[in-house]
């Protein structure tokens, strides 16, 4: 039986290969494509394995479970993550342990992040997450929502908004994920010439264990995997 550290360094590395082939496939070089590894499945011990195995990315989607593994991990040099929806009042404790929030899927919660991080020794990066599919079960700002109060979130002070962030509808294939990631970088690309210029919506977070390759092929800078790294785990 071999050691959970050594499965998940050859899942990471199975990962990064076929990222690797999805960027060539593009023209794009996997250089610019970041992988977050999602830990909500797991505890700290096989997140720690994900550090060894060459991961510096940890996302999480439950901001109990954020804090649970970063104090496990603390004093590792890993950046977390914020992947899931963040209720208001889990934003102060949750922004101090993290380098980004992917899931600023309000107004309302994009002010109290705000308000939180002006506290912070830098500005808190931010990736605003539209509700591509249309799934009312989904958070995210609906894309004409986005275009409409955009100009507002960009003048939030504590918080850099740094791009976009969508999740394919649910029971998507590949194939059909690939018109939701399409419609995010179609709408980053709308959204961009109407914003001054050092508000760079340069990142697209999209891509999970069943697409990142399709969301790869359309753009994303960043995938957010998590099953696929446990792949060969004891349940
Ligand atoms: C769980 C989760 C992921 C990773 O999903 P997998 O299909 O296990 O790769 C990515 N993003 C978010 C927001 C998640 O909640």
């Amino acid at each position: 039986m071999r050691n959970v550290t050594s499965i998940i360094a050859d899942n990471v590395a199975r990962v990064w290969e076929r990222i690797a082939a999805a960027a060539d496939r593009a023209g794009r070089s996997a250089d610019d494509v970041r992988l977050v590894a999602i830990t909500k499945y797991v505890g700290p011990d096989e997140a720690r394995a994900l550090m060894e195995a060459g991961c510096r990315d940890l996302g999480e989607s439950r901001p109990q479970e954020l804090w649970r593994k970063a104090e496990a991990l603390y004093g590792d040099s890993v950046s977390w993550h914020m992947v899931g929806h963040l209720q208001r009042n889990k934003t102060r404790r949750t922004i101090r342990l993290i380098a980004s929030l992917h899931s600023g899927d309000s107004e309302r919660l994009m002010r109290a992040v705000s308000e939180a991080a002006i506290d912070l020794p830098t500005p808190l990066p931010v990736l605003l997450e539209v509700n591509v599919s249309g799934d009312v079960q989904k958070h995210g700002f609906a894309p004409g929502e986005l275009v409409e109060c955009v100009h507002r979130l960009i003048e939030l002070p504590g918080i850099e908004i740094r791009g976009l962030m969508a999740m394919a509808a649910r029971g998507s294939t590949p194939e059909t994920a690939r018109k939701d990631f399409v419609t995010l970088r179609e709408l980053r690309d709308r959204l961009q010439p109407q914003l001054p210029a050092h508000v760079l919506l340069n990142d697209l977070s999209m891509g999970m264990s069943g697409d990142f390759e399709v969301a790869v092929e359309e753009g994303a800078t960043i995938v957010r995997i998590g099953s696929l790294l446990y792949e060969g785990l004891d349940p």
